[in-house]
């Protein structure tokens, strides 16, 4: 099954050329997962040859612009393109009616079903539960209700061992050994053992993303452990004041957020317009957490 992660935006809110606004896609399976949606996301989708018709959720963190101006359109052009798929939307209070006033004004009727969820800012909350992945929002501090989201594989199937196995295996058998069952007889003597026909299970994936934060620890445990972490860093250290009065966090407090909760790698994005060469960034969070790459546009991430 394929988890891949493509960085669409990694700028911050005033806007700059050569840096777009936050948008992030997970193709997990056959499905689109948008998260966040900053102006020009769709010409994103076009450019880095995603096609927007395969999206079916979409989470927004927040109502500050810079995380979700390209929702509207984004939406619009789906429905001229004639979208009849159902469309899950999760996002913060307010969004609903946002839309609700755009389309009324626009005379926009919407040819396929949007549903809507809205999310808690206040505790974490179990937004999806597919049989191969779970969605959960995140808490976070910020200016506004905000919200980041954790992806979670389920647990994985165990690997056969192609070269051991029997030609005439039924399909049963090996459905039963891949979920880590003995094949016994009718006597209970076990024919195939799981464990010499089976290699374990590879590990879950999984992918947090934190959006506009200020420092906070609160949500460690719930990203324990977690594969990749997105984890905003608008400014660098010399800023730290600045970052706690804006709510938002810096280079070196994203790495320590990373390493605390035993991250597997830090993404770090959404810098501020202030700084016009990232190096700085990533050589700040290095120096805490060696894991940390910079969230670039047009990269993907294969988990
Ligand atoms: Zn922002
Ligand atoms: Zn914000």
């Amino acid at each position: 099954m394929n988890f891949n992660l493509t960085i669409l935006g990694s700028g911050s809110a005033t806007p700059m050329l050569g840096r777009h606004p936050t948008a992030h896609l997970l193709e997990i399976d056959s499905d689109y997962f948008l998260v966040d949606c900053g102006e020009g996301t769709q010409y994103r989708l076009m450019e880095h040859k995603l096609r927007p018709g395969r999206l079916r959720y979409v989470f927004i963190s927040h109502l500050h612009g810079d995380h979700y101006f390209g929702l509207v359109a984004l939406l619009s052009s789906l429905n001229l393109a004639g979208r009849q798929e159902d469309l899950y939307l999760f996002g913060p209070r307010g969004l609903v009616d946002i839309l609700t006033l755009q389309f009324r004004y626009s005379d926009t009727r919407l040819g396929f079903a949007l549903h809507f969820q809205e999310t808690d800012p206040t505790q974490p909350t179990l937004l999806l539960d597919l049989p191969h992945l779970a969605v959960e929002s995140i808490p976070l501090e910020h200016r506004i209700d905000c919200t980041g989201y954790i992806f979670r594989e389920k647990p994985r199937k165990r690997k056969l061992i192609k070269e051991k196995l029997p030609t005439d295996m039924p399909i049963d058998y090996l459905r039963r050994l891949k979920d880590g069952e003995d094949i016994s007889d009718e006597a209970g003597n076990v024919l195939y053992s799981q464990a010499d026909y089976t290699l374990p299970a590879p590990p879950s994936r999984s992918y947090a993303f934190c959006s506009d934060t200020r420092y906070t620890e609160s949500f460690l445990d719930q990203i324990a452990g977690v594969e990749v972490l997105y984890h905003e860093a608008t400014f660098l250290d010399d800023l730290t004041e600045r970052a706690i009065e804006v709510f938002h966090s810096t280079a070196r407090q994203a790495a320590t957020i990373a390493a605390k909760a035993a991250a597997g790698r830090l993404l770090i994005g959404h810098f501020s317009s202030r700084y016009k060469q990232t190096d700085g960034f990533l050589a700040e969070a290095r120096s805490v957490f060696p894991e940390t790459y910079l969230a670039i546009e047009g990269q993907t991430i294969e988990l």
